[in-house]
């Protein structure tokens, strides 16, 4: 089911306004749905149960609208046997130009090609995962895959189907109005908004 169908579902459920954009509550509903909560008798947002402490400060840097379905990612994973964990969130445009530059003003290996303002990360909507198995991070893993799968389903973007750089740790909330957009012109409008003052789902 695409995002937006999922919103508007949740939406008539919970009796409230049918526009595809959802806000908290209903991001919480949609948390529920996805993990097969009962929310019966609760807000929808009290539905959201916290995951391991390591990945809830992580994500904490993320926007309210990511947060539940982060969360609802690594409970999915957990479901299925899979312990992964959310090692990477929101990154300042200082912080990307720090990664940028690795392997080419500063000393590494080239890490990314996304300077401060072109990564999903500058914008709070996107996350990486790590995969561990006995409380060990392993860096490769075929179970990426299989959470990649898991995130599709649940509407979330994942790198593992990028063509250009492959990224199986990565995921991403699209916003609606991104729909369709590519890459580059979705954080081009990005970037604008954040310059504006304006917020990136609406
Ligand atoms: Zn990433």
């Amino acid at each position: 089911m695409r995002i937006e169908e999922m919103i508007a579902a949740v939406q008539a459920q919970l009796g409230v306004e049918v526009d595809g954009k959802a806000g908290p509550q209903t991001w919480g509903a949609i948390y529920a749905r996805i993990v097969g909560r009962k929310i019966d008798g609760l807000r929808p947002a009290e539905a959201i149960s916290p995951v391991d402490a390591r990945s809830e400060k992580v994500i904490a840097t993320l926007l309210p609208e990511v947060q539940p379905m982060a969360r609802a990612l690594v409970q999915k994973a957990a479901a299925v046997g899979i312990s992964i964990k959310v090692i990477s969130g929101l990154r300042t445009y200082a912080e990307q130009d720090a990664i940028y530059a690795k392997g080419r003003a500063a000393p590494g290996t080239i890490v990314t090609n996304a300077r401060g303002g072109y990564s999903n990360h500058n914008f709070g909507i996107a996350f990486d995962i790590g995969v561990f198995e006995s409380g060990r991070y392993l860096p490769d893993s075929p179970k990426y895959k299989a959470v990649g799968a898991l995130g599709v389903d649940m509407g979330l973007e994942w790198g593992g189907n990028w063509k250009s750089i492959v990224d199986q740790p990565h995921f991403q909330l699209r916003p609606a109005w991104a729909a369709g957009l590519p890459e580059r012109q979705m954080l081009a409008a990005l970037r604008d908004r954040r310059a504006q003052g304006q917020v990136f789902f609406t």
